[in-house]
């Protein structure tokens, strides 16, 4: 991780945010090359799952909602987690974390068995290997924050999919869906975590990609659940992962919550274990009828061909982009030997790479390279994600863009102006190079990428 961490920072995709005050409470900010990757898996996932698809439709909901909605939803009664913290250190753990650390066991919203095995085991400090602990309380996870116009506490959003249960009426209203369709939303979303941590891993303030597909309470959903994992793992595959780090958690049936059928987790094997990267679950018709029945207004769905009015069932894929990213570069990272030199190159599959091409003249100081290939920069420009580099010597800046992850490297040199009209293409991953006519530079890439 500290190597991810180290040249995250060290070539613009992610640094540690308000660093000039001493950084603040594990956030991030992603850099030049960080939001150019964020985008374009944003752009991979909402291509995939809503443009690519006739079943699907998008929105984009407000981070500031009713906060009557979470009521329904259960979240400002129960979206709790537990903590305890060290009277010797202070430092504050996720109870459920300690235990699971301790004895493999999932106590998840078991306050009782958690303080049990906590002091019974004798389970000590991390930090400071003392036995000094407080009791084990529950802390609810929801920013609070005050508006204008409002009495009551008005959250920040603590996942994106509120919104989409609030609209299902407007977009059944509005749009031609007929069931079974799904609504696909990518947004902020906020948990004040006991513990953030782990770089990107878990923030405070994060962004997830959520569908709430709608089917049939009668709909035979099994299938349909395992086609929704299936393209889970094939967007995990697409960000780099490789198929041995994918792995699916299915939540054993007594932790399911009461309205689910079935909960399965995609896990992503990181530097610090298997961990859940994106979840799936079967909600039955729990959402659309709390906001119901809190909110007096009817929800449901008229089928016009069986003359039917029913409450439709809802499959849940929910996506972590942070955690996306952070597959991504865990993914992508490689250190090779290079006739005893170490070589760090960032193999971004081609569609996330955030630069495809970088155009360099061979010298800095010739006027004839630089303008040659500004030309040639300005063309490929064009078409693919590029980037014009001068500064240093070739090596250094083929070093660069292996950091950075750039598939292909074009150098404009004298051969090119007085010779053959060809330049040096250098891939990444071979590090071959070989001779292209200018003529034909952009058939190539469109091959190859
Ligand atoms: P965890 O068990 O890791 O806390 P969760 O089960 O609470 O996660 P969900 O409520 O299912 O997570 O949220 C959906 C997705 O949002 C997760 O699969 C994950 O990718 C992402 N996510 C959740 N919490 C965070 C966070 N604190 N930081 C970054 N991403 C998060």
């Amino acid at each position: 991780m500290e190597k991810i961490v180290s040249l995250a920072k060290r070539r613009g995709f992610v640094y540690p945010a308000c660093e000039i005050y001493g950084g603040f409470a594990n956030s991030y900010t992603y850099g030049p090359y960080g939001v150019e990757l964020k985008n374009l898996i944003k752009n991979l996932w909402w291509k995939m799952f809503v443009k690519d698809r006739d079943d699907m439709v998008g929105m984009d909901g407000p981070i500031l909602l009713h906060p009557k909605l979470w009521e329904a939803s259960g979240h400002t009664e129960g979206f709790n987690d537990a903590m305890i913290d060290c009277k010797k250190c202070k430092h504050r753990f996720r109870a459920d974390h300690l235990v699971e650390e301790a004895t493999g066991q999932d106590l998840e919203g078991d306050i009782e068995g958690m303080e049990k095995i906590i002091k019974k085991e004798l389970v000590k400090c991390p930090n400071c290997d003392a036995f000094d602990w407080t009791d084990v309380r529950t802390f609810n996870m929801m920013f609070k924050t005050q508006m204008n116009g409002y009495e009551e506490d008005v959250y920040l959003r603590p996942e994106t999919a509120g919104a989409i249960f609030t609209e299902f009426k407007n977009i059944v209203d509005t749009m031609r869906v007929k069931i079974p369709f799904g609504i696909g939303q990518i947004g902020k979303a906020f948990r004040n975590e006991i513990v953030a941590g782990n770089f990107i891993f878990r923030l405070r303030e994060f962004e997830q990609m959520e569908i709430e597909y709608f089917i049939h309470p009668k709909t035979k959903w099994e299938p349909l659940f395992q086609n929704w994992l299936d393209l889970q793992e094939e967007f995990t595959l697409r960000l780099g992962a490789k198929k041995e780090d994918i792995r699916r958690y299915e939540h054993p049936a007594e932790k399911l919550s009461h309205y689910s059928q079935k909960t399965v987790d995609i896990e992503y094997k990181y530097p610090f274990g298997f961990q859940e990267l994106f979840g799936l679950a079967h909600r039955s018709d729990f959402d659309l009828t709390a906001h119901a029945k809190a909110s007096g207004e009817k929800i449901e769905y008229f089928d016009p061909v069986e003359k039917e009015k029913f409450v439709p069932h809802i499959l849940e894929p929910t996506f972590g982009l942070d955690r996306a990213i952070l597959t991504a570069l865990c993914s992508a990272y490689n250190e090779e030997d290079v006739d005893g030199e170490k070589r760090i190159v960032m193999k971004f599959p081609n569609e996330i790479a955030p630069v495809q091409i970088a155009v360099f003249p061979l010298l800095k100081n010739k006027e004839q390279l630089v303008d040659k290939a500004k030309e040639v920069y300005a063309e490929l420009r064009e078409n693919y994600r590029c980037e014009f580099d001068d500064n240093g010597n070739i090596g250094k800046r083929y070093r660069r863009q292996d950091e950075i992850g750039t598939p292909y490297c074009v150098t404009v040199d004298f051969d090119t102006l007085e010779k053959d009209e060809s330049v040096t293409v250098r891939d990444r991953d071979s590090m071959k190079q070989e001779r292209v006519k200018l003529d034909e530079l952009d058939k190539y890439f469109e091959s190859k990428l």
